[in-house]
């Protein structure tokens, strides 16, 4: 039975994602930025304008729903979501969600943590984004965000994990994460199971931070999903080169892990606060930090090393709807090695 996935739009059939791309952000903004209004004003108008030309572009590849991972505090406005969502006829399932300590904005909820509320409050706040809508707009989140630390799950960050894992129960809303540079896989899928997550329902990601095939089987042990969704992304946030990622790609899936991973890029396709100036040598290792660079560059690569249609075909299309629908545990395709 499909299940239903709640877009910017309203619900949908899982049955009807197609291709998906499973982390991006159409807009993002780290916190603090709110506070540089003045040289960096938000422009609605240009936010819609790149987020229609983003979505075109992945459109152009046939995909036809984004996940747009922006947690709650980074900039996420649905409303500009729902209205690229309109004018590029794509479908966008957005989060519902907090990043982690070290780069969100964790003053708000920790204050409410030290009064002993915290954990009731943002379990209240994912549910209600979920069944309800989000801040009166009646657009409900599709996915849960939750995010850690690098080498840790901090007290603060593992209130939201416990929630996530809750609410997950309650609605069988998948779960997507941010690993800082690739750390902390297994721990996160430790704690979400413990919490009560159905682990078929959770993508590990930013999983690509971390190169090493080891690591990648001890978090694939917990019956999670794993995702590679930073391509593109060279020499900022501790992310490895494309060619390290993509060659640890390559050997999972021939170890038989085709059915348990997602791909996508982490792009910023606007980045909320002033224009961002990046040095010419960053502007070089960033040059395929663009919605299409997996299917005009990777894919490519994945063929010449005989990863076959119909894996591609998984991967976009057959993951991501299980990610919303997972199979019955007996016929989960597991860790089976080829
Ligand atoms: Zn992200």
């Amino acid at each position: 039975m499909a299940a239903t996935v709640n877009t910017v739009t309203g619900p949908i059939s899982s049955e009807d994602l197609g291709k998906t791309l499973v982390h991006e952000h159409f807009m993002f903004g780290y916190p603090g930025y709110q506070g540089d209004a003045t040289l960096g004003p938000f422009d609605r108008e240009e936010a819609v304008r790149v987020g229609v030309a983003a979505a075109e572009r992945a459109k152009s590849h046939g995909v036809k729903t984004i996940i747009d991972a922006t947690p709650n505090e980074c900039g996420r406005n649905v409303e500009v979501l729902r209205e690229i969502s309109e004018r590029a006829e794509i479908q966008i399932v957005c989060s519902t969600g907090y990043y982690y300590e070290g780069e969100g904005a964790p003053a708000y909820f920790n204050f409410r943590r030290a009064l002993g509320t915290a954990e009731e409050e943002i379990y209240e706040m994912f549910s209600r984004e979920i069944t309800e809508g989000i801040a009166g707009t009646g657009i409900r989140a599709g996915v849960i965000k939750l995010a850690s630390s690098k080498d840790a799950i901090t007290d603060y960050e593992a209130m939201f994990f416990s929630c996530g894992a809750r609410v997950q129960k309650e609605t069988g809303t998948p779960i997507i994460t941010h690993t800082q540079e690739g750390t902390m896989g297994p721990e996160q899928a430790e704690l979400l199971v413990s919490e009560g997550a159905d682990p078929r329902r959770c993508q590990i990601g930013h999983m690509d931070g971390n190169t090493d095939v080891v690591y990648h089987m001890n978090t694939l042990a917990h019956e999670v999903n794993v995702a590679f969704d930073r391509f593109g992304i060279q020499g900022i946030v501790g992310a490895p080169m494309d060619e390290a990622r993509t060659a640890c790609l390559i050997g999972l899936l021939g170890m038989g892990y085709t059915e348990r991973i997602l791909l996508s890029h982490d792009t910023v396709n606007l980045w909320l606060g002033r224009p961002l100036r990046m040095p010419e040598q960053l502007q070089r290792l960033l040059a395929n930090w663009h919605i299409g660079h997996l299917f005009e560059n990777i894919i490519p690569k994945l063929r010449q090393a005989g990863v076959t249609e119909e894996q591609i075909e998984t991967i976009f299309v057959e993951n991501p709807k299980r990610l919303f629908d997972p199979l019955p545990v007996r016929e989960a395709a597991g860790a089976t090695p080829s």
